[in-house]
Order: structure tokens, then C-alpha cells, then sequence
């Protein structure tokens, strides 16, 4: 897009980071002419992260959850262009980002690029609060190759488990599967595994199945605390029926290649596992956290600091986050915050444009212009209102076809659990997802589960 519009005056460089719900959300929100718009990512593609949980057991494949970064670009009006590659620093003051491609050997390459604007929404990555042999031992459940790693472990255990004769006390380590952290990650991941044992593995190696020991660890006396308590009182039953070995008030303090500490009131215990997957919540990644010490107004460890416009605080004038990099009071990290600052910021940049064209208006004005233009331009900047969240309400699988919801309308407040409330899930979630294509695969994925078991080759 050229530099200029039709009649001169400049067009802005935006710059947005991050290829997920917040910075999706706003790419498809936006009117894309308004801007010269470049997308820095280093994953080329939006992923669905409600259903990831559902994905290293095969109950959704992991090509029906991502939509590629390109698709999502071409649909747009005007040239949005993208760069594969990730954000390593931000200089608030000449305005400048700092890139480098995934791409690795010849082709890699290192840059910087210029923005008037720029917009932060490169999530979070894992937190292990420092506990020793995380990084080393434990798999993660927030992007593909997680997933993918999960599946690959879980799989591989099986088949060398089979191997071994059934008083070995290692076949007894291997079918450990140890979850720590009972968030809704946590726990609707714990559930699928539980669910994967037997609705499917029960069929094929019955004897074996029996063996397999689904655990949950978690530090509070109880999961899921975002829900209310007949809610996760609810799943705390149902895991129970489903011989899920709940842990509650039980923090994880070590881990070894081969098994966890785990310290509950004064006494500590050592829990042997064959898989361990960590989902203890969020922390800032590198680029947010370089960002935070260049700017004084930076002072919380949580996240990027905003204002409820949105905007970073000490960068007010260039730089908006949004999503799981920021902290904000009384906004969690959720797909749903995201998803509706995305849109938010969209509305935002396209009334900023307004009032960026009428300042350059301004600058040339004839005297008897000044008060016209002077005026549109005070309402164009009046009618820039706070981002104002509307909470609508929290779902879980809890597994066995079950699932929560803690649902919001308006004042009033809906709670329901069991198999309907799962249709539900099912429902929320087909149109949650942010193309046709995604919600075909999906379906036709849950279709074919229900027929045919879950495919767990790897
Ligand atoms: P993300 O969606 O994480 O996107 C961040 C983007 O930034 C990614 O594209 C990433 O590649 C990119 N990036 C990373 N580093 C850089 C860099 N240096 N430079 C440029 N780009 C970078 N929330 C719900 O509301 N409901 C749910 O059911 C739900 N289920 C979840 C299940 C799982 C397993 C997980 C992990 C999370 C779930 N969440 C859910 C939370 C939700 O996914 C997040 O709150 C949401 O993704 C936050 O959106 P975001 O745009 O801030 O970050
Ligand atoms: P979380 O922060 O929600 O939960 C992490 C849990 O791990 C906490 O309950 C914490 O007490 C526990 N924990 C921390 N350290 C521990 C330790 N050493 N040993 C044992 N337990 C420990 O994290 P999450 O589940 O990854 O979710 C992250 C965000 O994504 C949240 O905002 C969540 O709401 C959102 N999310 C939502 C959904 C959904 O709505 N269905 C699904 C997944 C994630």
C-alpha cells in the first residue's frame, strides 16, 4: 500500500505482535486500508486453545484447530503484511521492533521495523514458579508441539509398559500419568486422558487399561477455583467415580526424570510417573519482560501494564497490549478477554485514524477552518470510551461426556453440570471457532470419535 492516501495525507505503520486471539481478533476486525499493517509472528497460524486439551488422545486432531495466519491475511481489504518470525525487543522511544525469523540456517534473518503504532499480543508462555526439573522432565500443554509431545510420551509408554511383565514396578512407573496444576487446563486435560483409558485403550488392551493411573496434583485445597463451588464440587466427584486420583493442597516441589516431590501439609512424598504435564498458569514472556524495564510505569512481574483504553502505560501515545501479555485488575487470561479487546482495539485504531487525519488537516487549515475541524476533532477524541468487559460466563470438560458452565446474562447467573451441560460445551465451542473450515473439522472429528474411537498411533 503506498505511503499516502489520495489526498496526502500520511498512512500510519501499525505494527501487531502475536498470531493469537487478541491480535486474530483484531486483524479480522479491522479495516485493514486504514493502515500499513504488519503481522510479526513466529507461529503462522491462529490455534484454537479451548480444544487443545482434547488433542495429544486424539479426540480432536490438531489440523482442525489452527487456521493459517495467511488465510486470515488474504481475506483482509488492502496489503497486510507478515512476517514469520518473532519479536525480541521493543524501543518505545525511536519507535522500533526488533525481529527475528524462525526460519533457521541461510535464510534466517535479523531486522528492524518501524511503527507509529504498535500493538502487543504475544500471550504468555508457561510458569513453573522456579520449581527444580520442570523445564527438563515435565511437557507443557499450550501450543502444538506440546500436544504433539504428550502424545508421543503417553503412546510410547503404553507400548513399553506392554513390554515389561506385570510385576515390574517400572510398568507400574511408565502407566503413571501425572497432571500438576488444577486450572481448566489441568483438569480438562486429566479428564480426556481418563476418558482416552477407557472409552478406547480398555477396548484393545483391556488388562493393561486397568493399570493406567490418571493423577492431579493441585496446591489449593480444591480445582478449578475460578468456577463456583457446586460446580468444581461437582467435578471433584465425578473424578473420583472415574478413578482419577485427585491431590489437593498438594504442591509439587521437585522433579527427577523419574518421579515428583510432592509436599502436602508438613509431609513430603515421593510419586513415581511415566509422564508428568505441567499446567500451573501463566508468566510474561521475554519480549514483555524486556519491554517492563524500559519504561518506569512498568512496575508489576505479572504482565505489561495498561490503561482501560488499552494503551501501555508509559507508551500511552504509541504502544496498546491486549490478551495474556498484560495485567490489568479484574481481566484474566482467558480467550475471552482477548477475543474482546481484539475487537475493541479494531474500533479504537479506526476512530484513531479519524483523529490522526484531522490533526494533519489541522496543521494546514485555513483560519476559518480551524474551529469546524477543531470541534470534529474533540467529539472523534470524546468518542474513544474505556474497553468495558462483558463476562459471559466460564466452560470445562470434566470428562465421561460431562462438562460445567458457569454462565453470565446480564445480572443473572446460570450454573449448570453433566451431559447436557457437555452438548452445550460442544455447541459453545463449534461457534467459538473462528472459521467454517475449523468448525467442519471439528464436528467432523467428534463424529468420527464417536464411531470409531480415537486413532492413537502415532
Ligand atoms: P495467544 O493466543 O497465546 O497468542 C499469542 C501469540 O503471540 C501467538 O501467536 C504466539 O506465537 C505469538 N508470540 C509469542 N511470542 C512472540 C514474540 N516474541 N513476538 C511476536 N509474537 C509472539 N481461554 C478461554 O477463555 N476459554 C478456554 O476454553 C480456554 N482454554 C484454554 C486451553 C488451553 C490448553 C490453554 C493453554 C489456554 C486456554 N485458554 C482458554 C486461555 C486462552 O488460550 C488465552 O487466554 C488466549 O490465548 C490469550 O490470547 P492472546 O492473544 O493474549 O495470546
Ligand atoms: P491456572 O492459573 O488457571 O491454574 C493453575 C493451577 O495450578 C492453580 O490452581 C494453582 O494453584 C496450581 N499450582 C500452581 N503451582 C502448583 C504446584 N507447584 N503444584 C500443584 N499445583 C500448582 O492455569 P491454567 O489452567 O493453565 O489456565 C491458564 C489460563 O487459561 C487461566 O486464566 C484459565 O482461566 C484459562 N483457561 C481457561 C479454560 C476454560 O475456560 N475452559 C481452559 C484452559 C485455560
Amino acid at each position: 500500500q503506498s505511503a499516502t492516501f489520495p489526498d496526502g495525507s500520511p498512512r500510519k505503520t501499525l505494527v501487531v505482535l502475536g498470531s493469537g486471539w487478541g491480535s486474530v481478533t483484531l486483524l479480522k476486525n479491522l479495516d485493514t486500508t486504514l493502515y500499513n499493517v504488519v503481522v510479526v509472528s513466529p507461529r503462522n497460524y491462529f490455534l484454537f486453545t479451548p480444544l487443545l486439551p482434547s488433542t495429544p488422545v486424539g479426540t480432536v486432531e490438531l489440523k482442525s484447530i489452527v487456521e493459517p495466519v495467511r488465510s486470515i491475511t488474504r481475506r483482509r481489504p488492502g496489503e497486510v503484511i507478515y512476517y514469520e518470525a518473532e519479536a525480541l525487543e521493543v524501543d518505545p522511544q525511536s519507535k522500533k521492533v526488533r525481529i527475528r525469523s524462525v526460519e533457521q540456517g541461510e535464510h534466517k534473518y535479523e531486522m528492524e521495523l518501524n511503527y507509529d503504532c504498535l500493538v502487543v499480543g504475544v500471550g504468555a508462555q508457561p510458569t513453573t514458579f522456579g520449581t527444580p526439573g520442570v523445564y527438563e522432565h515435565a511437557s507443557f500443554l499450550k501450543e502444538i508441539p506440546d500436544a504433539q509431545d504428550i502424545r508421543v510420551k503417553v503412546m510410547n509408554n503404553i507400548e513399553k509398559a506392554a513390554a515389561l511383565s506385570p510385576n515390574d514396578p517400572e510398568r507400574k512407573r511408565l502407566l503413571s500419568f501425572v497432571v500438576v496444576g488444577g486450572g481448566p487446563t489441568g483438569v480438562e486435560f486429566a479428564a480426556e486422558l481418563q476418558d482416552y483409558v477407557d472409552q478406547d485403550l480398555s477396548k484393545w488392551m483391556p488388562e493393561l487399561s486397568k493399570e493406567i493411573k490418571v493423577t492431579l496434583c493441585e496446591a489449593l485445597p480444591n480445582i478449578l477455583n475460578m468456577f463456583d463451588k457446586s460446580l468444581w464440587q461437582y467435578a471433584q466427584d465425578l473424578f473420583k467415580q472415574e478413578k482419577i486420583d485427585l491431590k489437593v493442597n498438594t504442591m509439587v516441589k521437585n522433579v527427577t526424570a523419574t518421579h515428583i516431590t510432592t509436599k502436602c501439609g508438613d509431609q513430603l512424598e515421593e510419586l513415581p510417573y511415566g509422564v508428568l504435564v505441567w499446567a500451573t498458569g501463566n508468566a510474561p514472556r521475554d519480549v514483555s519482560k524486556s519491554l517492563m524495564k524500559k519504561l518506569d510505569q512498568q512496575t508489576s512481574p505479572r504482565g505489561l501494564l495498561i490503561n482501560d483504553k488499552l494503551q501501555l502505560l508509559g507508551a500511552e501515545d504509541s504502544i496498546y497490549a491486549m490478551g495474556d501479555c498484560t495485567f490489568y485488575p479484574g481481566l484474566f487470561p482467558t480467550a475471552q478477554v482477548a477475543h474482546q479487546e481484539g475487537e475493541y482495539l479494531a474500533h479504537v485504531l479506526k476512530k484513531q485514524h479519524k483523529i490522526d487525519h484531522l490533526r494533519w488537516q489541522l496543521a494546514d487549515a485555513e483560519p476559518s477552518q480551524v474551529p469546524r475541524i477543531t470541534a470534529r476533532l474533540e467529539k472523534a477524541e470524546a468518542a474513544i470510551q474505556p474497553f468495558k468487559y462483558n463476562h459471559q460466563g466460564a466452560l470445562a470438560y470434566i470428562g465421561s461426556e460431562k462438562a460445567i458452565a458457569d454462565i453470565a446474562i446480564g445480572e443473572s447467573k446460570y450454573r449448570l453440570a453433566g451431559s447436557w451441560t457437555f452438548l452445550f460445551w460442544k455447541s459453545s465451542y463449534l461457534v467459538m471457532c473462528l472459521s467454517f473450515r475449523n468448525r467442519i473439522l471439528v464436528a467432523l472429528d467428534w463424529l468420527k470419535v464417536s464411531f470409531l474411537g480415537r486413532d492413537s498411533s502415532v
